[in-house]
């Protein structure tokens, strides 16, 4: 088991869906666990619709329902999608019960419910602190500056999300999968029963729209273009146009990339940190979880002296990048039908 040599045996930078996840996996394995978020919970952000799925594996992450439905602001069995003009409802999934039903969540109360369960785990939890640098010896990452102060630890994972911190700071390259893609996005309040049923995904060569209820009361817009036309700030599905807009859209690259490494002795990057892909591949939030506990049940072989540190990174490598191929080529056949290549 790791020794008291560093302040802690993992650091955790960035507490969304992949930094709690994987400090709530650390901590049940009995690892020292700090985890630093640089901001406070208290704005709207995209990744509000989760996969039924998810349940069972917050549930694991010691989640139960009703901590689920406190933070669910809607449920749909399904979505519409009109892929080139041909227009069908996607259920989920079903099983004898019935059909399997999807979560609408508000994701700044989702993200801090599951960074209150890392906390209530036994992770020390700072927000919000962001850390600005990083701690090598002999050439290994040997911990963080956070706040100002450096941590020195056994293994650090970045969760930092899409600006991908420890891929900049090691300066390793995430070759691009797809041409440039920026995902515009807004939300909205008011009424549209028409969205009330379900979220739909509109797409044709162009790109796609996606409009969905979070709640009621409240609809959140993507726009994505697929042939590099610029959307323009004030932008708006024509569905939800009579709608009060909260504030101006916003932008967000979701470029498909992958860094070239996503774990080495030392460090793991988990989430968006290790790989992007745009919100037409849904289940963000879900992988981010999922990658988030599998680097944390290696770290836990590693500091164990189970598993060598470099075979635990590769096999990380291994899954995390033969996951990212396959959603990959799934969505540049999705394209595909629509008549867009240059994906994949
Ligand atoms: C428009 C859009 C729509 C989407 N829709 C969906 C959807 O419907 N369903 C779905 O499942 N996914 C969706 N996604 C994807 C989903 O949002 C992401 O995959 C998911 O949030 C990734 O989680 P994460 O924990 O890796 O990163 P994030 O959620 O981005 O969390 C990273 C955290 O790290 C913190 N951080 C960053 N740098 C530092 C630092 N230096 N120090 C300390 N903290 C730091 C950030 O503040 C942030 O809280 C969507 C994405 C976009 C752009």
């Amino acid at each position: 088991m790791a020794t008291g040599r560093y302040d802690t045996d993992v650091v955790i930078v960035g507490g969304g869906p992949a930094g709690s996840a994987a400090a709530i996996a650390c901590t049940a394995r009995a690892l020292r666990v700090r985890l630093f978020e640089r901001e406070g919970f208290t704005r709207e952000r995209p990744g509000e619709t989760l996969h039924p799925g998810i349940e069972p594996v917050l549930e694991q992450l010691g989640i139960g329902s009703a901590r689920l439905a406190s933070v669910t602001g809607a449920r749909y069995e399904g979505i519409w999608i009109d892929w080139n003009g041909a227009r069908r409802f996607e259920l989920f999934g079903q099983d004898v019960q019935g059909a399997w039903r999807g979560f609408q969540v508000q994701r700044s109360a989702f993200d801090a419910m599951l960074l209150a369960r890392a906390a209530e785990a036994g992770a020390l939890v700072r927000q919000p602190c962001a850390v600005s640098g990083l701690l090598m010896r002999d050439g290994v990452v040997r911990g963080v500056v956070a706040g100002g102060e450096p941590v020195t630890a056994h293994v650090v994972v970045d969760a930092s999300g899409c600006t991908q911190w420890l891929r900049r700071q090691l300066g390793i390259d995430a070759a691009s999968r797809s041409p440039q893609l920026i995902a515009r996005y807004g939300y909205a309040n008011g009424t549209c029963p028409q969205r009330d049923a379900a979220p739909q995904m509109n797409g044709d060569a162009s790109g796609w729209i996606w409009t969905a209820m979070i709640r009621p009361g409240t609809y959140q817009w993507t726009r994505v273009s697929l042939n590099g036309e610029k959307v323009s700030a004030d932008w708006m599905p024509d569905e939800l146009r009579h709608l009060a807009p909260q504030g101006p859209s916003r932008g967000a690259d979701v470029t498909w990339r992958i860094a070239g490494d996503v774990a080495r002795p030392g460090w793991f990057m988990v989430g968006d940190a290790a790989a992007v892909l745009d919100p037409t591949s849904s289940h963000g939030v879900l992988k981010a979880i999922l990658s988030g506990v599998t680097a944390a049940h290696l770290i836990a072989a590693v500091l164990a002296d189970k598993a060598s540190a470099d075979d635990a990174a590769h096999a990380y490598h291994d899954w995390l990048e033969d996951w990212f191929n396959t959603d990959a080529a799934q969505l540049a056949h999705f394209y595909r039908e629509l008549g867009v290549s240059g994906f994949g």
